[in-house]
């Protein structure tokens, strides 16, 4: 076997084929997987990995999913009220425009950050992430991208506001019309889409997948 290079030296395999569990902290020893297999703690049952060799393939499939209905929900209405004979469609940015006018900074800043600007950087990071390695590169700017995703995860809240919305338009109900448009309905499309993206997001196995185009890159 060729020892030239940091990845073949015998220091470098033993600490490749480590991994230490996230809960716990145990330090235990990698190994292969059949698909859709999984390795869980011995100490305490936490699933330190999965075998989804097409989880990533599936994550890209929906993150461009999700861009698309990202463009549709902030593209186009979320609900139309009408009351006395006038009718009103507002869009999301709309609705976060008129919150400042109204007074409603703080809420204005809350609402766009966790429901349209996070959930961007979300999508646009995993797409970033994921095409590269699709089409065996190395995504530019790795490790920055891969933090932006956990760095950005706890702050994209669609499904707050869409709890709060459902709930404003059941009580505004009483009061005046209120039918939900085509972005509601894209809104409650990307909350389960941006789902699937993340719950498929194998970090292990794209780890493994940057080594390997690595290393046929270095091999070239
Ligand atoms: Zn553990």
């Amino acid at each position: 076997m060729p020892s030239s290079g940091a990845h073949s030296s015998p220091v470098s395999e033993t600490i490749h084929s480590l991994i230490v569990c996230n809960q716990c902290d145990l330090l235990l020893k990698v190994t292969l997987l059949e698909p859709g297999g999984k390795a869980a703690c011995g100490r305490c049952g936490n699933v330190l990995y999965r075998s989804q060799p097409d989880g990533l393939r599936r994550s890209l499939v929906f993150a461009l999913t999700s861009a698309v209905l990202f463009l549709i929900a902030n593209a186009f209405p979320i609900v139309t009220i009408g009351s006395s004979g006038l009718t009103n469609s507002t869009t999301l940015i709309e609705a976060v425009y008129r919150l400042i006018l109204d007074g409603l900074p703080s809420i204005a800043i809350l609402v766009f950050v966790t429901t349209f600007l996070m959930p961007l950087l979300e999508i646009m990071a995993l797409i970033f992430l994921l095409l590269p390695v699709r089409l065996g590169r190395t995504p530019p700017g790795l490790s920055l991208a891969f933090r932006l995703i956990h760095l950005v995860k706890p702050w994209a809240m669609i499904e707050v506001f869409m709890m709060g919305l459902l709930v404003t338009i059941t009580k505004l109900n009483a009061f005046a019309s209120v039918s939900p448009d085509i972005a509601l309905g894209s809104f409650v499309l990307l909350m389960i889409s941006l789902t699937l993206a993340v719950v498929n997001f194998d970090a292990h196995y794209f780890w493994n997948q940057i080594a390997t185009i690595k290393e046929s890159e270095v091999g070239q």
